[in-house]
């Protein structure tokens, strides 16, 4: 389990982590969300222990991490860190060997997971001839060869196609099974909502918002009434607990304050005509997302 413990961290006289707190069990993911400049990288750095010029304590299973432990550790930044021109079979023994592991055992690792994303035929190929996407593969290939206890991953979806993501997907889940600690970092939230169960949101190095994602949910009172039909948006948002009604698509969009009010609404939308669809949903993280991190910078 990784613990972070009132951790701050200044550079110079800005405060880029404020008193943050958290912990992931083995086999959670948990989510690190803040906008640009949050404190995010700061808070990854502080866990890899590439700054160590911090307040408070960040633990690993009990013991404070050092140097000594990064190999437990599997990081994937955001910006590309390969060596563009080596092969991709270099790269990987050389992040593989900077882990403690021989080259026999690196390579038959390799050889598993190129299989798995299907790209074995790039294994002695230069890094700088594969695709974006593939770049990716092989950077997650580096931050996972070591099959290591706590796993960051930074953006891991980006310049991946839909089949990609699912596979992608599929692989931090199989993690997850094995009891990997995951800390996933996305500005995307619909992929935050796939699949982590717990996050924080940073505002300014500050948490502004942490707990299961389940909770917050059930917190945020807010609903959204997915409605198709010919309704007078003018008359729908005069209703009695209506915030506003937007058109997306096909489909209005009627964000209310809380159930309480679904009944009534049911019953004045159904007396427009050709109504097709009338639909109650949680807002979605992006929405609590852009109100708390909205509140917190008002503040
Ligand atoms: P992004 O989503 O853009 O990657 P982030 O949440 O990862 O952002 P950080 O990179 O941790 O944010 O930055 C937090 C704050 O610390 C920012 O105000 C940033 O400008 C500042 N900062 C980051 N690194 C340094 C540094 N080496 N020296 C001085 N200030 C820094």
């Amino acid at each position: 389990m990784l613990k972070v413990e009132n951790v701050s961290k200044y550079y110079g006289t800005l405060k880029a982590v404020d008193n943050l707190s958290f912990e992931v069990k083995d086999g959670e993911i948990f989510g690190l969300l803040g906008l640009n400049g949050a404190g995010k990288t700061t808070t990854f750095r502080m866990i890899m222990c590439l700054i160590d010029d911090y307040t408070g304590k960040i633990t690993l299973d009990g013991k404070k991490i050092d140097y000594t432990m990064t190999d437990k550790i599997g990081f994937l930044t955001e910006e590309r860190s390969l060596l563009t021109k080596m092969t991709v079979l270099d790269q990987v023994k050389f992040y593989g060997v900077l882990k403690g592991m021989n080259e026999e055992e690196i390579e038959n690792k390799l050889d598993y997971w190129l299989d798995k994303f299907s790209i074995s035929e790039y294994k002695n190929k230069k890094i700088k001839e594969l695709s974006k996407g593939n770049q990716q593969k092989i950077q997650f290939i580096c931050a996972i060869i070591h099959e290591p206890k706590l796993l960051i991953l930074d953006e891991p979806f980006s310049g991946l196609d839909p089949i990609n993501v699912e596979l992608f997907k599929n692989i931090i889940l199989e993690f997850k099974e094995k009891g990997t600690s995951i800390i996933f970092s996305s500005h995307r939230m619909e992929h935050v909502e796939m699949f982590c169960e717990k996050l924080v949101v940073l505002v300014s190095g500050k948490s502004v918002l942490s707990g299961y994602l389940k909770d917050i949910k059930d917190e945020y009172k807010k609903k959204n009434v997915i409605v198709c039909g010919d309704i007078d948006k003018k008359k729908v948002n005069n209703l009695d607990g209506v915030i506003k009604v937007e058109k997306e698509a096909n489909e209005y969009i009627i964000k209310i304050k809380d159930s309480s009010y679904v009944s009534k609404i049911f019953k004045e939308i159904s007396k427009f005509d050709n109504i097709t669809k009338f639909v109650v949903e949680d807002a979605s993280l992006n929405e609590i997302f852009i109100e708390k991190v909205g509140e917190a910078y008002e503040k």
